[in-house]
């Protein structure tokens, strides 16, 4: 019987992240009148403890036990050899993943969920906001919120609110509040409501309501949350591929090409900054972020800098964007509909170290599905489009007749998107490519903002 899953113990769960900061060079966020921003200028939106992680250059940072002591309901996470794919595909490749979906929420986002929730409450606040796509993010927050005894609000995408409702139940089960935005409950969604009635809302303006709620709370105990995008919520994150490692050295092998789905760039991130690391130290491998063609922020918007929400609160980020107005088409993997992409992320693609793809949201689906009747387990529909470059890969192996070993993050499940797959055996899905028309609205909601520096690390 060959190998299946590879296990680590609890004691041998990393105690440190590591944070890619010490070892790329980077843009620095700027203000509203250009100028780089001080730290300071975010103590109204984030506890000063995640400021200082954001900003901070140090390679490894220490976990907090009360955080591994959270973290360990599920983790360390298996890593699981896809032998059932492998042999349906007939390639010589060795596929592994990391399965990130046997968290409580089911994905990978409570890997900093957990830490922010414990930084705020040891810094005193009571009460976090935040938005949410399809459900992903507010229901890993509303998790690690009852965890730590916090109060959490939840704007989510309307779109999501009406089509999904499962994930607003998880987050009422934790105990949070869970509203559609664009609400009436904010200024900013009040504005788009007023413009566009029957708005189905973007990640773009749930962050601008969820933040202004958290801003607008005079006594001090509110801040925001982000799941993605930001450097603390990577650095949280590459316990995945820092535990990757550890068991892939313990079955003596070593990825020739790393895959993971990118939406904001956290789970990727998660599983590949380890082997970013590696490859910036003269490492030879290649390091894939996989994005919906409905949604080509790293494959066709530009290297800019721009706000993170739509409404412009928040500070100017250097990363590749869609335009902070974009609103993208409806596609299933709500978690992947994001204008901007991390920083971080962003910077590697400038450089060359990693190199983005684009899959469609049909040969998404199908890969999905193969999964689902090889491996068993059904995939979010985020977690799909890093399928579909893995099936690619799989496939180019075979024919170049390469013992390949291919890594990707199995980000989440899906028994909560079940009626997108429904939707797709009944055709009801399309592929969505993103027209000339709206590369030139892009091109035009850029050209009023500096432009980043190209900074080479290497
Ligand atoms: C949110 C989510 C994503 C996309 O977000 P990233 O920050 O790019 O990781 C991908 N997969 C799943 C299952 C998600 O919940």
């Amino acid at each position: 019987m060959e190998i299946r899953k590879v296990l680590l113990t609890e004691d041998e769960m990393p105690r440190q992240w590591y944070n890619i900061l010490a070892d790329i060079k980077m843009n620095p966020p700027l203000g509203p009148d250009g100028k780089v921003i001080s730290p300071d200028a975010l103590s109204p939106v984030f506890p000063m403890n995640l400021i200082e992680q954001e900003v901070s250059s140090e390679r490894w940072i220490d976990i907090p036990e009360e955080v591994l002591g959270v973290l360990n309901i599920w983790r360390p996470s298996p890593l699981v050899r896809a032998l059932s794919l492998e042999k349906a595909l007939g390639t010589p490749a060795r596929i592994y993943f990391k399965n990130e979906s046997l968290s409580p929420p089911g994905s990978h986002k409570p890997n900093t969920a957990v830490p922010q929730a414990y930084y705020n409450k040891v810094f005193g606040i009571r009460r976090l906001t935040t938005e949410t796509g399809a459900g992903q993010w507010g229901s890993a927050l509303a998790f690690a919120c009852s965890q730590f005894g916090l109060e959490c609000k939840v704007y989510m995408v309307r779109i999501s609110f009406d089509q999904k409702p499962y994930r607003k139940s998880l987050m009422s089960v934790w105990g949070a509040k869970c509203v559609a935005s664009p609400s009436m409950e904010t200024r900013a969604g009040r504005d788009i409501l007023e413009k566009t009635p029957d708005s189905p809302g973007s990640l773009g303006i749930a962050i601008s309501e969820a933040i202004e709620e958290a801003v607008g709370d005079t006594t001090g105990q509110t801040r925001y949350a982000l799941g993605s995008v930001l450097n603390h919520v990577m650095l949280h994150q590459t316990i995945i591929g820092l535990e990757a490692k550890k068991q892939m050295e313990k079955i003596g092998e070593y990825p020739d090409i790393v895959i993971g789905c990118a939406g904001g760039g956290s789970n990727f991130a998660g599983l590949a900054f380890p082997f970013v690391h590696d490859k910036i130290n003269g490492k030879q491998l290649e390091i894939y972020p996989v994005e919906p063609t409905a949604c080509p922020t790293l494959t066709r918007a530009p290297f800019a800098y721009d706000h993170g929400d739509c409404a412009g609160y928040t500070p100017l980020l250097a990363m590749h964007s869609l335009g902070h107005t974009f609103v993208p088409a409806p596609i299933h993997a709500g978690g992947l509909r994001y204008h901007g992409m991390a920083p971080t992320v962003s910077q590697l693609a400038a450089e060359g170290l990693i190199e983005a793809k684009a899959v469609s949201q049909l040969a998404a689906y199908q890969a999905g599905v193969l999964m689902a009747r090889t491996e068993g387990i059904v995939p979010a529909p985020e977690t799909n489009h890093a399928l579909a470059c893995v099936v690619d890969e799989a496939k180019k192996a075979k024919e170049e007749g390469k013992e390949k070993v291919i890594l990707f993050n199995f980000s989440g499940h899906g028994m909560i998107d079940l009626v997108a797959y429904d939707k797709y055996f009944a055709g009801q899905l399309q592929d969505y490519v993103l027209s000339k028309e709206e590369e030139c609205k892009f091109e035009e909601c850029l050209k009023a903002y500096p432009k980043p520096q190209l900074l080479k690390s290497r």
